[in-house]
């Protein structure tokens, strides 16, 4: 059987079962943002790891490798931010071609470092060896109380869909580096704004602890592959299903701009574009006015409710313009629900 009969999601579900062999102090392994290990009677450890690899993730040229520091950093700390936690230290491994410098080398670590003390994050430890692949693995370790930590596991019927800042804007800043149609025709500040938004996404952890704080979050996770395929994950872990209000879907006017000119689709970007590494939760009916007024009392940008949590079996359904449903949906197995 190829892995591709299967799929990524497919391919972790046969490997994962069967891989407890101790289970004191587990309290979660494989199957979400992050592993919940219990450290003290009410602090547990968050563990997670996360890997680029040249030609998959990024493009070694295209990306300054400073920007890939920062990246590679951010991602992981995205996935504590998705559990409540708060990220405290990092281990890096990396692989290396032998062309590398040892100035390319230090211009990667120094963009990890500037995100890592920005956040008073450690960096610990890790490995390096030669290789002809281009790679970099960032393992992160966060910290929580047990009653803090926010699963993919907790949403529940009538809960209301959320997602904080707008969805679209990397896979919008992904346009411009690989389009060169584009070159010279979009505007300096959409162009900085959608490539810091590719290039240099900032981990969620404000809104992450804020949202700890409110108390109420059902179920939390980050966006990496974005909202269509990742509400699925919210759906599976908590045995629930989802509609996506396609008209409440946010998403940035640089982004729609940038899409206009390239024949693009804004609405296809912020359902399936990616990388956004924006917060996706759920919280009790009712409580969505409560969650827009303490992001905007916190000045943390904005917070939308964009769907709703149904019954289980309901699976994942777009609500739209049917004709937007059925151009949407073209081509994407993941929309079946
Ligand atoms: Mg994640």
């Amino acid at each position: 059987m190829k892995i591709s009969d299967i799929g990524e999601f497919g391919l972790i579900k046969r490997l994962a079962g069967g891989t407890i062999f101790n289970p004191n102090g587990v309290i979660k392994g494989i199957g979400d943002d992050a592993a919940v290990i219990m450290t003290g009677q009410d602090r547990v450890l968050l563990v997670s790891c996360d890997m680029l690899v040249d030609g998959v993730h990024f493009i070694y040229g295209k990306i300054p490798l400073f920007d890939l520091g920062h990246k590679a950093v951010a991602v992981n700390m995205s996935d504590i931010a998705a559990m409540g936690g708060v990220p405290r230290h990092v281990l890096v491994s990396l692989a290396l071609p032998s062309r590398f410098t040892v100035e390319e080398a230090e211009e990667l670590f120094n963009g990890m470092k500037s995100l890592l003390s920005r956040r008073s994050v450690n960096l610990i430890g890790g490995d390096t060896v030669r290789s002809d692949v281009f790679t970099i693995d960032v393992t992160i370790l966060g910290e929580a109380l047990i009653g803090s930590v926010i699963m993919r596991s907790g949403a529940r019927p009538g809960d209301v869909v959320m997602v904080t800042g707008s969805l679209g804007d990397s896979a919008a800043g992904l346009e411009i580096l690989l389009n060169d149609q584009l070159s010279g025709r979009v505007s300096a500040d959409d162009r900085e704004y959608l490539l810091a938004a590719h290039l240099t996404p900032e981990p969620r952890l404000d809104q992450s602890s804020l949202l700890v704080k409110l108390g109420f979050v059902t179920a939390m996770m980050d966006l990496s592959d974005g909202l269509a395929g990742d509400i699925k994950h919210i759906c599976e872990s908590s045995r629930v299903g989802a509609e996506i209000y396609l008209d409440r879907l946010p998403y940035s006017q640089c982004a729609a701009r940038v899409a206009r000119m390239a024949g693009k689709n804004v609405v296809h970007w912020a359902l399936n574009g990616g990388e956004d590494y924006q917060l996706l939760f759920t919280v009790p009916s009712g409580k969505e006015e409560e969650v827009i007024e303490a992001f905007c009392g916190a000045g943390l940008g904005a917070v939308t409710a964009a769907g709703r949590i149904t019954d289980p079996g309901c699976g994942v359904r777009l609500v739209g313009f049917e004709e937007d449903i059925k151009h949407l949906a073209k081509g994407f197995d993941h929309f079946s629900g």
